[in-house]
Protein backbone atom coordinates (compact mmCIF):
# COMPACT_ATOMS: atom_id res chain seq x y z
CA UNK A 1 0.00 0.00 0.00
CA UNK A 2 1.98 3.36 -1.34
CA UNK A 3 2.20 6.07 2.12
CA UNK A 4 2.73 9.25 1.93
CA UNK A 5 6.85 9.97 1.68
CA UNK A 6 7.40 12.08 5.49
CA UNK A 7 9.07 15.43 4.65
CA UNK A 8 11.17 15.59 8.11
CA UNK A 9 11.74 19.68 9.61
CA UNK A 10 14.67 20.50 11.92
CA UNK A 11 13.11 18.81 14.92
CA UNK A 12 11.64 15.43 13.40
CA UNK A 13 14.75 14.64 11.18
CA UNK A 14 16.37 12.11 14.15
CA UNK A 15 12.83 10.54 14.33
CA UNK A 16 12.89 9.78 10.86
CA UNK A 17 16.87 9.19 10.43
CA UNK A 18 16.16 6.27 13.14
CA UNK A 19 12.61 4.95 11.37
CA UNK A 20 14.84 4.67 7.74
CA UNK A 21 17.64 2.71 10.21
CA UNK A 22 14.18 0.88 11.08
CA UNK A 23 14.27 1.56 14.48
CA UNK A 24 10.98 3.24 16.50
CA UNK A 25 13.18 6.06 18.43
CA UNK A 26 10.40 8.38 20.65
CA UNK A 27 11.25 11.41 22.35
CA UNK A 28 11.43 11.22 26.13
CA UNK A 29 11.48 13.73 29.06
CA UNK A 30 14.12 13.39 31.68
CA UNK A 31 12.12 15.50 33.91
CA UNK A 32 8.88 14.26 33.14
CA UNK A 33 10.00 10.48 32.27
CA UNK A 34 7.45 10.46 29.42
CA UNK A 35 7.90 9.79 25.96
CA UNK A 36 6.12 11.41 23.57
CA UNK A 37 4.89 11.04 20.12
CA UNK A 38 4.24 13.05 17.23
CA UNK A 39 7.65 14.50 17.82
CA UNK A 40 7.79 18.00 18.98
CA UNK A 41 10.04 20.97 19.91
CA UNK A 42 9.46 20.73 23.61
CA UNK A 43 7.76 18.13 26.01
CA UNK A 44 4.06 18.08 25.98
CA UNK A 45 3.81 18.36 29.84
CA UNK A 46 6.56 20.21 30.91
CA UNK A 47 7.00 22.88 28.06
CA UNK A 48 10.73 22.78 27.99
CA UNK A 49 12.73 21.27 25.10
CA UNK A 50 16.14 21.32 27.20
CA UNK A 51 15.39 17.43 28.92
CA UNK A 52 14.38 16.06 25.49
CA UNK A 53 15.88 12.97 24.74
CA UNK A 54 15.71 10.04 22.34
CA UNK A 55 14.89 6.57 23.65
CA UNK A 56 14.14 3.55 21.85
CA UNK A 57 11.01 1.50 22.35
CA UNK A 58 10.74 -2.25 21.80
CA UNK A 59 7.61 -1.83 19.23
CA UNK A 60 4.65 -4.22 20.71
CA UNK A 61 0.99 -2.61 20.91
CA UNK A 62 -2.49 -3.44 21.05
CA UNK A 63 -5.15 -2.51 18.87
CA UNK A 64 -7.84 0.02 20.81
CA UNK A 65 -9.78 1.20 17.56
CA UNK A 66 -10.17 0.12 14.19
CA UNK A 67 -11.66 1.53 11.44
CA UNK A 68 -12.18 1.03 7.57
CA UNK A 69 -11.75 3.82 4.99
CA UNK A 70 -14.27 3.38 1.66
CA UNK A 71 -13.55 6.71 0.43
CA UNK A 72 -10.32 8.94 0.17
CA UNK A 73 -10.03 12.17 -1.82
CA UNK A 74 -6.16 10.89 -1.30
CA UNK A 75 -5.23 10.02 -5.31
CA UNK A 76 -1.99 7.69 -3.87
CA UNK A 77 -4.54 5.65 -1.80
CA UNK A 78 -7.58 5.59 -3.93
CA UNK A 79 -6.25 1.99 -5.37
CA UNK A 80 -6.45 1.03 -1.36
CA UNK A 81 -9.78 1.07 -0.24
CA UNK A 82 -11.18 0.01 1.17
CA UNK A 83 -8.88 -0.05 3.78
CA UNK A 84 -8.41 -0.04 7.75
CA UNK A 85 -7.52 2.30 10.03
CA UNK A 86 -6.44 1.28 13.12
CA UNK A 87 -5.49 3.38 16.79
CA UNK A 88 -3.01 1.55 18.31
CA UNK A 89 -1.30 1.91 21.95
CA UNK A 90 2.08 1.26 22.56
CA UNK A 91 2.53 -1.37 25.26
CA UNK A 92 5.59 0.52 27.54
CA UNK A 93 3.71 3.52 27.52
CA UNK A 94 0.09 3.52 26.68
CA UNK A 95 -0.59 6.92 26.31
CA UNK A 96 1.36 6.60 23.28
CA UNK A 97 -0.81 5.83 20.08
CA UNK A 98 0.12 5.32 15.98
CA UNK A 99 -2.19 5.55 13.53
CA UNK A 100 -1.88 2.17 11.25
CA UNK A 101 -3.02 0.27 8.26
CA UNK A 102 -2.29 -3.15 9.44
CA UNK A 103 -0.73 -4.02 6.71
CA UNK A 104 -1.76 -8.07 5.85
CA UNK A 105 -5.50 -7.66 7.45
CA UNK A 106 -7.97 -7.59 5.76
CA UNK A 107 -10.71 -4.68 5.77
CA UNK A 108 -13.33 -5.04 8.62
CA UNK A 109 -11.08 -8.47 10.09
CA UNK A 110 -9.18 -5.71 12.37
CA UNK A 111 -9.56 -7.95 15.54
CA UNK A 112 -10.13 -5.31 18.68
CA UNK A 113 -7.67 -5.68 21.54
CA UNK A 114 -5.73 -7.76 19.72
CA UNK A 115 -1.28 -7.60 20.24
CA UNK A 116 0.33 -5.61 17.05
CA UNK A 117 4.03 -5.33 16.22
CA UNK A 118 6.15 -3.24 15.11
CA UNK A 119 7.55 -3.80 11.01
CA UNK A 120 9.01 -0.97 8.65
CA UNK A 121 7.58 -1.02 5.22
CA UNK A 122 9.59 0.69 2.39
CA UNK A 123 8.41 3.78 0.94
CA UNK A 124 7.81 3.40 -2.58
CA UNK A 125 9.55 6.31 -4.59
CA UNK A 126 12.05 6.67 -1.63
CA UNK A 127 14.64 4.27 -2.53
CA UNK A 128 16.41 3.58 1.19
CA UNK A 129 13.50 5.17 3.33
CA UNK A 130 10.98 3.42 5.21
CA UNK A 131 7.86 3.48 7.48
CA UNK A 132 6.98 2.44 10.61
CA UNK A 133 3.71 0.02 10.88
CA UNK A 134 1.98 -2.40 12.55
CA UNK A 135 1.05 -6.26 11.99
CA UNK A 136 -1.48 -8.25 13.93
CA UNK A 137 0.61 -10.85 15.70
CA UNK A 138 -1.22 -14.73 15.79
ZN1 LIG B 1 8.80 17.32 30.36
Amino acid sequence: MPKTIPQPDEVSKPFWDFVDQQKLTLQYCTACSRYQYPVRAQCYDCGKADNLTWKEVQGKGHILETMVVHDTRVVRRKIDVPFNVALVSLDEAPYINFLSNLPGTTAHEAPQGAPVELIFEPLEGAPGRFIHEWRVTK
